[in-house]
C-alpha cells in the first residue's frame, strides 16, 4: 500500500509574515492528520521561519529547487546540504517551470537528484509533456525520456526516498485538469516504466502524484485511480481551506 501524499508548491509567492500566516493556517486544519502525509514548498527565504512553525506537526517542509553542489562558487545558488539546514526534508526538482523558463535539462536534473538524494532528502521529480507533445503524439517518448533521465544511475535503496509526479504542462495553471482517465493512463505508463528498470516492489512502492489544476472539486476522482498515489498542487495550496479540502480527500467509495 503506497501512502498518499499531498504536496504544496508555492512557487513564487508569499512574504515570509504571509507564509507564516498561511503554514499556521494549515497546522490549524491538518494537525490530526496521519493517513495523508503532507508537504508544503514555500519560497527560499520563508523555510527557515515556516520550518519553526511545523516542527513536531503532520506537515512535512519541501523546498522547490537546488542547485547539486554542497559549497562553491556558485552564486546564487542554494545546496541540498543547507535546505536540509533550513528544516527542509524534500526537494521538487524539474518542475516544468524550471525545465521551460531556466532550460533545466535532464542531465542537469539528474545530479540534482543525485544530490539531494545524497544529503539524505526526498525528491518529488516533475515529468509532463506539452500541449504539442500530447497532440504530435510525443507524449509516451517525452515521459520515456524523463523519467528514465531523471532517475539515472539510481540504486534500489535511492528509490525510497523518490517521489514521481505527473505533471502535463498544459494543466498546470489553466485551469484544465487531465480527465481520470488520461491521469491514470499517464500514471500507469509511468509504472510500467518503472517497472522496467527496477525490480517489481521499488516500482510498485514509488508514488507518483498527478499535478495540474488539482482543486477540491476534481480531487477525489484522481485519487480514485489506482495509479495515482498523491498531488502537487500549486494555485489551490495558497489558500487554506482549498489545500485542506484536497488533503482530505475522500478516498474511493466513500
Ligand atoms: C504545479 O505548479 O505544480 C501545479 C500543479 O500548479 P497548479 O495546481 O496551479 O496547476
Amino acid at each position: 500500500m503506497r501512502k498518499p501524499l499531498i504536496a504544496g508548491n508555492w512557487k513564487l509567492n508569499k512574504t515570509i509574515a504571509e507564509a507564516e500566516e498561511l503554514a499556521s493556517a494549515l497546522l490549524s486544519r491538518l494537525s490530526d492528520v496521519t493517513e495523508t502525509e503532507i508537504l508544503i514548498a514555500p519560497v527560499f527565504t520563508a523555510l527557515d521561519r515556516v520550518a519553526k512553525i511545523l516542527v513536531n506537526s503532520p506537515i512535512q517542509l519541501g523546498a522547490q529547487n537546488c542547485y547539486p553542489q554542497e559549497t562553491g562558487a556558485f552564486t546564487g545558488e542554494v545546496s541540498p546540504l543547507m535546505l536540509k539546514d533550513a528544516g527542509c526534508q524534500a526537494i521538487i526538482i524539474g518542475h516544468s517551470e524550471r525545465r521551460q523558463l531556466m532550460g533545466e535539462t535532464n542531465e542537469q536534473i539528474s545530479l540534482k537528484v543525485q544530490a539531494t538524494l545524497n544529503a539524505g532528502m526526498q525528491v518529488i521529480l516533475c515529468v509532463g509533456e506539452t500541449l504539442e507533445e500530447r497532440e504530435n503524439e510525443e507524449m509516451l517518448e517525452v515521459l520515456t525520456t524523463q523519467l528514465t533521465g531523471g532517475l539515472a544511475d539510481l540504486t534500489t535503496e535511492q528509490m525510497q526516498n523518490m517521489v514521481i509526479a505527473y505533471e502535463p504542462v498544459w494543466a498546470i495553471g489553466t485551469g484544465k485538469t487531465a480527465s481520470n482517465d488520461q491521469a491514470q493512463d499517464a500514471h500507469s505508463f509511468l509504472r510500467g516504466l518503472l517497472l522496467g528498470l527496477f525490480d517489481p516492489a521499488t516500482a510498485d512502492a514509488c508514488r507518483i502524484l498527478y499535478g495540474g489544476s488539482v482543486k477540491p472539486d476534481n480531487v477525489d476522482g484522481l485519487m480514485a485511480q489506482s495509479d495515482i498515489d498523491g498531488a502537487l498542487v500549486g494555485g489551490a495550496s495558497l489558500n487554506a481551506d482549498d489545500f485542506s479540502r484536497i488533503v482530505k480527500f475522500k478516498p474511493a467509495g466513500l
